[in-house]
């Protein structure tokens, strides 16, 4: 196994070169799929960013969540509609635990305390489309950086929703309510603790806001929510 990985692996990278999945530049390294140069053209999240506060003031006044971390801001053009459309295909998964990783650094740096991870499910019929949920991966990531356990047992999406893209606010916030359940004997694995919910992108908040109140409902202590990226 390891010999025909080691041989198959840079025969596979002379005949199909990895490339950077924004610019189409050569990598030099294949478990990095996007060059710095792109990475550098992300803009990061600052704790005085207005869509950063706009969003955790928005997550806070929900009721259900009482902190929100993300590494960056996505835009529609550039680099970041590259990785957000990466995130949907499993060949990539690569790049969720990348982006989990630096979100579990970006924890420690702003000095948050939690107890267990918890991604943000698929509808069965979208895992089932994509034959992976990129919250997972982005979870694992953190849990490589922080040492704290995921768990992908805690919640279920119950309700198939429709992409939300052309819906306002109070349309998406409506089109979430009721989409999660707690699975059985989740509230044991919960109560009294700090989930870190994760999501791959925050945008206006619906979706991750919707699961926060069922695991909260489950007897958990508080949840702060995690994206790798907000998104208007
Ligand atoms: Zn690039």
């Amino acid at each position: 196994m390891k010999i025909s990985r080691f041989i198959i692996n840079p025969l596979l990278d002379f005949i199909y070169p990895p490339i950077c999945i924004s610019c189409s530049s050569l990598l030099s390294d294949n478990s990095q799929k996007i060059c710095s140069s792109c990475w550098d053209a992300v803009k990061t999240v600052t704790k005085d960013h207005p869509l950063y506060w706009e969003t955790r003031n928005r997550l806070i006044a929900s009721g259900s969540i009482d902190d929100l971390v993300s590494c960056y801001i996505f835009e529609r053009e550039g680099p970041t509609r590259h990785i957000a459309h990466a995130l949907k295909y499993r060949e990539y998964r690569s790049l969720g635990i990348n982006l989990g990783e630096k979100i579990g650094n970006l924890i420690a740096d702003w000095e948050i305390s939690f107890d267990v991870i918890v991604p943000v499910p698929l509808h069965r019929i979208k895992y089932r489309e994509r034959g992976y949920n990129q919250s997972e991966y982005i979870a694992r990531g953190i849990a490589g950086v922080t040492g704290k356990p995921a768990a992908c047992d805690i919640v279920r999406r119950k309700r198939y929703t429709q992409t939300q893209t052309k819906l306002n606010i109070e349309e998406r916030y409506l089109n979430m309510k009721d989409a999660f359940e707690i699975l059985p004997d989740a509230s044991k694995k919960i109560s009294g603790k700090t989930c870190l919910l994760v999501d791959d992108i925050i945008t206006t908040g619906a979706t991750i806001n919707s699961c926060a109140k069922e695991i909260l409902a489950a007897g958990t202590n508080s949840i702060i929510a995690a994206s790798a990226a907000l998104a208007k």
